[in-house]
């Protein structure tokens, strides 16, 4: 079978985290694959599956298309290539985004998924916490999620399926090939969430 080539783009934010999680995890899985940073066009163009990390979306989304990277990412995900957005990746990822101080926000986006975000959701006295999450996709065990400055999904639509909920906010979903996450599990030891996704590239 062909090598497994996953990319995480490598504009700004957790990286590197991702990164060094999906090559422990292929390894995990038994999987012949490797995870790169996606810096460019060609290095794009070559992954099979692309992780959009955290970070601030209005940088990554800025500089992503100052780098012509939003349409191929676009045309990616309408061929069927699996992406993961967590946390910025999320935001960008989602057709409707608004801020709670703003309201609708003008950044570049993907526009991909029939989801209705809402920025910085959690305000500024939960900036960044940790807490188990139920994803029952991933088994009954819960899920450690750690959120910082995290957006949530205020609605769904279309294909776009819950995964999981907190305080009765959306933080985690899928459509098809699109798979989002309001948290940022490449910082902690649970590898599931990365498996899941890895399988959805198989
Ligand atoms: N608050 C950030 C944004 O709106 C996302 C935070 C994160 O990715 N940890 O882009």
């Amino acid at each position: 079978m062909k090598s497994l080539r996953v990319g995480v783009l490598g504009v700004q934010g957790a990286v590197s985290e991702h990164v060094e999680v999906v090559n422990d995890t292929l390894k995990i899985m038994g999987i012949n694959g490797v995870c790169e940073t996606v810096k460019n066009l060609n290095q794009l163009k070559e992954v099979d599956a692309l992780i959009i990390p955290g970070g601030e979306s209005t940088t990554i989304g800025r500089v992503a298309k100052e780098r012509g990277l939003m349409d191929e990412i676009v045309r990616k995900a309408k061929d069927g290539t699996p992406i993961f957005g967590t946390c910025a990746g999320l935001i960008l990822l989602a057709k409707e985004v608004y801020d709670l101080k703003v309201g609708v926000v003008r950044q570049p986006l993907l526009g991909l998924m029939d989801i209705k975000v809402v920025r910085n959701a959690f305000g500024r006295q939960r900036e960044s916490f940790e807490v188990d999450l139920n994803i029952p996709v991933l088994g009954e065990k819960p899920f450690p999620a750690v959120f910082i400055r995290a957006p949530v999904i205020e609605k769904v639509w279309g294909k776009t399926k819950v995964l999981a909920e907190f305080e009765g906010k959306i933080v985690a979903a899928q459509e098809e090939n699109l798979l989002v996450a309001a948290f940022h599990p490449e910082l902690t030891e649970d590898r599931r969430l990365h498996q899941y996704f890895l399988k959805m590239a198989l």
